[in-house]
C-alpha cells in the first residue's frame, strides 16, 4: 500500500513552483519533474493513464480505475503546482516533520491533496473493492494562476458523473466558492515636459478619475444582494503603474482589477457592469481615452450542483472513523472545480489541511490528516454502490 506521507514527503521535495506570469525560473518552475514522478508512481500500479500537455512544460496527468462493475465514474482533482518560495522563512523543498506538523511547500496546498487521493486511487487498484464507483485521478496544472490544467480538462469529454477536488477544506465539504476575473485598464494621455503641463493631457490624473468611479462602484456592488453563502460579490484594485519621469507628463496609466464572482455571475457581465458604470461616471473624454485589457484570470464561481440527498450521501461517505460527519459550506477562494462545474460536472471541494496555512511562509499540514484524507476517499469510493 502506498503510505500518503511518504508521497507528500517527495513530493515537497520536488520542486513545482507556478511561475505566476513571470519569467521562468528552470530550476524550480513548473510542474514537469512531478509530473514525471507522478507518472512513474502511475506506471507502477499498472493502470491505464494519459500524459496530457496543457502547456510547454505543463503536463496533465490523467489515470484511470476500472471498477469490477460500475457504470458511474468520479473524477478526483488534484493541481500539481504551488504558489512562488521567495517569502518562505524555512527551506521551502526540505520536507521537515516535526511535533506532528509536516513543512514545506505545498505540504498543505495541495500536495498533501495530491497525496491523499493518489493514495486511495492506488488502494482501489489494488484492492478491486466489489461495490467501488470508476475513478478517473487528474492531477492538473497552473491552478494558482489561470486554471489552465482544469479548464483543459472541463474541455475533454470523461464521462464523470461527479468531481471532488481536493483542496485545504480541514475535511469540510465545500459545495460553493466564488470566481474571480482580473484584468487591466489603461489610462492614455499626450506627453509633454512637466515645466508647460498644460500642453499635455496627464493620464494619471485621468486614471484617477477612473478610480474614483471603480472606489465608488465597489462600494454599490459590496451593497447588492448577496450570496446566501459566500456574501456579495466584490472589486479591488491591486496594482497601478504610470508615467516615465517626475519631469514627464505622463501619456499612460494601468491598473489591475480584481473581481470576485458569486455563483450565477459571468464574467463577461462582470466586465460589461464595470464598463457601464465608468461610460455613466466619467466624462466623454475620460472614458473615450480609457481601455479595457483582456482578462487573463476568468474563473467561475462553483455552485456545486448537487441536490441536498446528495450532500447528505457525500457527507455519509466521507464521515471519519468515528462517524463524525464533514460540515457542508463555501469559502471565499477559487478553486479547479469552477471550470469543471461551469462545463457541467457536479463538483465538490474536499480535502486535508487548513488554509490558513496555505500559501504562508512556513507553510504546514498536520501530519495525521494527510493519511485520514486518504482513508476517507476510499471509503466513499469503495462503497459507491452499497
Ligand atoms: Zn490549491
Amino acid at each position: 500500500m502506498i503510505d500518503a506521507i511518504e508521497l507528500l514527503k517527495d513530493l515537497i521535495s520536488i520542486p513545482s513552483v507556478n511561475p505566476m506570469g513571470q519569467p521562468v525560473v528552470p530550476e524550480i518552475h513548473l510542474e514537469h519533474r512531478v509530473t514525471d514522478y507522478l507518472e512513474a508512481q502511475v506506471r507502477g500500479l499498472g493502470v491505464e493513464y494519459r500524459r496530457i500537455e496543457v502547456l510547454p512544460g505543463r503536463d496533465n496527468l490523467l489515470a484511470w480505475y476500472r471498477a469490477p462493475q460500475s457504470d458511474f465514474t468520479v473524477l478526483l482533482d488534484a493541481h500539481q503546482d504551488t504558489v512562488p518560495v521567495e517569502t518562505m522563512l524555512i527551506p521551502p523543498f526540505e520536507p521537515r516533520l516535526s511535533d506532528g506538523k509536516l513543512y514545506g511547500r505545498g505540504s498543505c496546498d495541495v500536495k498533501s491533496g495530491v497525496a491523499s487521493m493518489f493514495a486511495a486511487f492506488a488502494r482501489l487498484v489494488q484492492e478491486r473493492p466489489q461495490h467501488s464507483c470508476n475513478v478517473l485521478m487528474a492531477f492538473t496544472v497552473d491552478e494558482e494562476y489561470t486554471h489552465r490544467g482544469s479548464s483543459s480538462l472541463a474541455e475533454m469529454n470523461h464521462g464523470c458523473g461527479l468531481g471532488i477536488v481536493a483542496e485545504p477544506t480541514r475535511m469540510n465539504l465545500v459545495v460553493s466558492h466564488k470566481g474571480a476575473v482580473r484584468w487591466k485598464i489603461h489610462a492614455s494621455g499626450r506627453a509633454c515636459h512637466s515645466s508647460t503641463p498644460h500642453l499635455g493631457d496627464n493620464a494619471i490624473y485621468r486614471m484617477g478619475r477612473v478610480l474614483e468611479a471603480l472606489a465608488e462602484f465597489a462600494c454599490k456592488l459590496a451593497g447588492s444582494t448577496p450570496d446566501e453563502m459566500l456574501g456579495p460579490p466584490s472589486l479591488s484594485v491591486g496594482r497601478i503603474t504610470g508615467g516615465q519621469s517626475v519631469n514627464i507628463v505622463p501619456d499612460e496609466c494601468s491598473i489591475e482589477i480584481d473581481r470576485r464572482l458569486i455563483p450565477g455571475e459571468t464574467v463577461e457581465g462582470a466586465i460589461d457592469d464595470v464598463r457601464q458604470f465608468l461610460k455613466e461616471k466619467l466624462k466623454p473624454g475620460d472614458f473615450d481615452k480609457t481601455r479595457f485589457g483582456e482578462p487573463w484570470v476568468r474563473m467561475p464561481a462553483l455552485r456545486s450542483g448537487l441536490s441536498e440527498p446528495f450532500w447528505n450521501r457525500l457527507q455519509k461517505g466521507l464521515a471519519g472513523g468515528s462517524g463524525d460527519e464533514p460540515g457542508i459550506g463555501g469559502v471565499p477562494y477559487g478553486t479547479d472545480a469552477g471550470p469543471l462545474a461551469q462545463a457541467g460536472l457536479p463538483c465538490v471541494v474536499f480535502g486535508p489541511g487548513d488554509i490558513a496555512q496555505a500559501h504562508t511562509e512556513d507553510e504546514w499540514i498536520e501530519a495525521d490528516q494527510v493519511a485520514e484524507a486518504a482513508d476517507r476517499y476510499f471509503r466513499l469510493l469503495s462503497q459507491w454502490h452499497r
